[in-house]
């Protein structure tokens, strides 16, 4: 794997041990005009790594550094995920350069294979659990849409990177959904699961503002057909499921 070196001033001492892995996207024209923004001083953001639109892939952070690329986020009740994660900025102009017809740019495949075999070497460098490599969205569900509903998740985790549910069969899902405003135990118990996955969300037993974006996260990352922020019995079917998985690692790690 060819690294290029892009040297950034944007950096400072990690607080926290290294254990996440937080994927996004630039939502730029160009990667050019992402490297330089993340190499500017005055601009006070940066990743450790940026892959472009032919795979080529830039080291702009050392490892052993906190780069600056979560902002506000939580994951598993942690915060200062910059502390804690390694930042990875994939070229891509998403929501905020979308094509023409109004679609989101597509990721090239050299480029997933080129964030693929960084992500494996990472992940054999770093002792990451699975359950905490995370798209921006996931840890920032209010403010961020990256690496958007068209970053091919399932590819990655069939690689090794990131957790992928098996397939829930649409005719076996029984019963009512959940929509904003509804309130109850069924609403708590969605909270919770959300929880289980790593979600930073309260059980408040009311489908508010802040779950109906952690749905909408969810969605992107794991029902990407369906972005709605709605919890449709398909979305809650495949939360049980990724919830499941979750508990299942946490338990085998204790
Ligand atoms: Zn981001």
């Amino acid at each position: 794997m060819q690294i290029i070196q892009a040297p950034s001033p944007n950096f400072n001492d990690r607080r926290f041990p290294l254990d996440m892995l937080v994927l996004h996207y630039t939502g730029m024209g160009t990667s050019e005009s992402a490297l330089k923004r993340m190499c500017d001083e005055d601009a006070q953001v940066s990743a450790h790594y940026m892959v472009d639109e032919y795979g080529r892939i830039f080291q702009l952070v050392a490892e052993d550094k906190r780069a600056w690329h979560a902002g506000v986020s939580v994951w598993q009740g942690d915060e200062d995920l910059n502390s804690r994660s390694i930042g990875i900025e994939i070229a891509n102009g998403g929501h905020n350069v979308p094509t023409p017809d109004g679609g989101l740019p597509p990721y090239p495949p050299q480029q997933i294979e080129a964030v693929i075999t960084l992500c494996q070497a990472i992940l054999e460098r770093h002792d990451i659990p699975q359950t905490r490599v995370v798209g921006h969205s996931d840890i920032a569900p209010d403010r961020k849409d990256d690496p958007g509903e068209h970053f091919p998740w399932q590819l990655l985790s069939d690689a090794g990177v990131g957790l992928w549910p098996d397939a829930v069969d649409p005719a076996s899902v029984e019963g009512e959904g959940l929509s904003p405003g509804a309130t109850g135990p069924m609403v708590s118990r969605l909270q919770q699961s959300l929880t289980i996955i790593g979600y930073g969300i309260d059980d408040t037993g009311t489908y508010d503002d802040r779950t109906e974006a952690v749905v909408r996260a969810f969605q992107r990352r794991w029902n990407q057909r369906h972005v709605t922020g709605e919890a449709d019995l398909l979305t809650m079917a495949l939360i049980d499921r990724v919830a499941l998985l979750a508990a299942n690692l946490a338990i085998a790690f204790e």
